[in-house]
């Protein structure tokens, strides 16, 4: 038996509708903080991902899946969402249009990692990015989406860290104290943070390994190293997250995985989800743009992974779709195709009606209704054809209601035409219109 790639998983039943739930309200809130979706594709060439993400970053050097097409390019899945952004804005000449230019995404992303609870080699992030203008207001609006959505969502013990990585060259300053820090201590850190000594200092601060972490308490701190434009720049940002209402904590040891970031970097972190408790990461990048070949200009993002998310959000929450507005079962022929007929009008208007598609007698039918948890059930014999009025019984409450057939629409939805219809047509429909 075939079974899927190790780290993939199949979505499917109840999980999938929850997630596009989810979905749906994250496309909503963008919409209203007024961020427009971008589909970049799944593969880019693998320098972007070299040059975007960074030479010295766990996931140029371990986590890549890269391969060579027939033209011997050499092509990579998409590890993450930002440079492929970066790449459009560029390619696209985005860059000279009125700035910021505000983009969203919910996409694929593939990483060679040992896959584990809320780690997987595919997995979905939904992330943001302000490009073109660097400014705290454009962090805490970056910020702050993240934060509604978690709150939306029903993320609980949720904290939110920040802190300032500086610029380029204050940022070159501090690294050389960290270094010289870690050097002294060199023989008790692990394998990995030996390399990162030379590589991705930085990252030293975010090893998880315990002699690593011991020693990261006691190193000196990057808010020591700020200069006063960073300061003014942090200060603003804290202001803006406290009038936002937005509860934070700064952290000096949130440095992130990523090579590119300066200044604002944050994480969203939920306890109660175990060991991978980043429900979302994101930061500023300065440089990044310049760097792939664009304009001197700035942007900021997060990436948040929908699979945490899943795991950190209230369930109940959302309402979960598919639920069967009504079962409308037949007896005899008249009736078997009055049912088809009027089911057929009824989905066209929005509603979810089921029949029976495998010629079952009236009581299995029914026990199918059951099954199907449908809200409300008939049956449509000859009587019922010629009169054009339903029996609809309530599945709940066994309480049984004589309905037009041009009624149900309206019996069903007294307040309204289903969301499916508004989204159609922008407003309530006449519910009076034969079904
Ligand atoms: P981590 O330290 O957990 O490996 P990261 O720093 O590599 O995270 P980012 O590159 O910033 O993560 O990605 C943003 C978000 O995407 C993370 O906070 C996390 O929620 C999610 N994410 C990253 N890698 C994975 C993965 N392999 N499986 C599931 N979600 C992931
Ligand atoms: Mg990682």
């Amino acid at each position: 038996m075939i079974k899927a790639v190790r780290g993939t998983k199949d979505i499917f039943g109840e999980d999938v509708r929850r997630l596009q739930r989810v979905e749906e309200i994250i496309r909503l809130t963008c919409d209203s903080f007024g961020f427009n979706e971008m589909r970049t594709p799944i593969f880019e060439e693998t320098a972007l991902f070299v040059r975007g993400v960074g030479e010295g970053t766990d996931i140029v050097q371990k986590e890549m899946y890269t391969f060579r097409t027939k033209g011997e390019t050499s092509v990579t899945l998409r590890p993450e969402g930002t440079a492929p952004v970066v790449r459009a804005f560029i390619e696209h000449g985005i860059y000279s249009q009125p700035q910021p230019t505000k983009i969203y995404y919910i996409i694929s992303c593939f990483r060679y990692e040992k896959p584990q609870a809320g780690r997987q080699r595919q997995f979905h992030q939904f992330g943001t990015e302000i490009l073109g203008v660097s400014s705290p207001m454009a962090d805490a609006e970056i910020i702050s989406i993240a934060h509604h959505v978690l709150e939306k969502l029903g993320v609980k013990s949720v904290k939110l860290y920040i802190n300032n990585l500086g610029t380029k060259e204050s940022r070159a300053a501090y690294l050389k104290v960290l270094a010289a820090y870690f050097r002294e201590g060199e023989g008790e850190l692990c394998e990995t943070c030996k390399t990162r000594l030379n590589s991705n200092t930085l990252r030293i601060l975010d090893c998880k390994a315990e002699p690593c972490s011991k020693l990261a308490d006691n190193a000196p701190s990057i808010l020591d190293s700020m200069d006063d434009d960073g300061r003014e720049y942090f200060g603003k940002l804290k202001n803006i997250l406290t009038s936002m209402g937005i509860a934070f904590e700064v952290n000096d040891r949130i440095v992130r995985g990523l090579d590119y970031y300066t200044r604002t970097v944050f994480e969203f972190v939920s306890d109660s989800i175990g060991a991978q408790g980043t429900v979302c990461g994101g930061g500023r990048y300065d440089n990044m743009i310049a760097e792939l070949g664009g304009p001197d200009m700035s942007g900021i993002g997060f990436g948040m992974g929908m699979e945490r998310l899943m795991l950190a959000m209230d369930p109940n929450c959302v309402a979960l779709s598919g639920r069967t507005d009504i079962f409308i079962g037949y007896i005899g022929g008249a009736g078997m195709y009055e049912a088809q007929g009027l089911v057929y009008r009824l989905r066209t208007r929005g509603i979810h009606a089921e029949s029976d598609s495998a010629e079952r007698s009236v009581k299995a039918q029914l026990k199918y209704a059951n099954k199907l948890g449908a809200r409300y059930s008939a049956i449509i014999g000859d009587d019922e054809a010629a009169s054009r009025v339903l029996k609809i019984k309530n599945m709940e409450t066994g309480e049984a209601t004589d309905v037009e057939f041009d009624g149900i629409v309206n019996f069903l939805y007294p307040q309204g035409a289903p969301f499916f219809e508004r989204m159609l047509h922008g407003a309530v429909s006449d519910t009076k219109e034969e079904a």
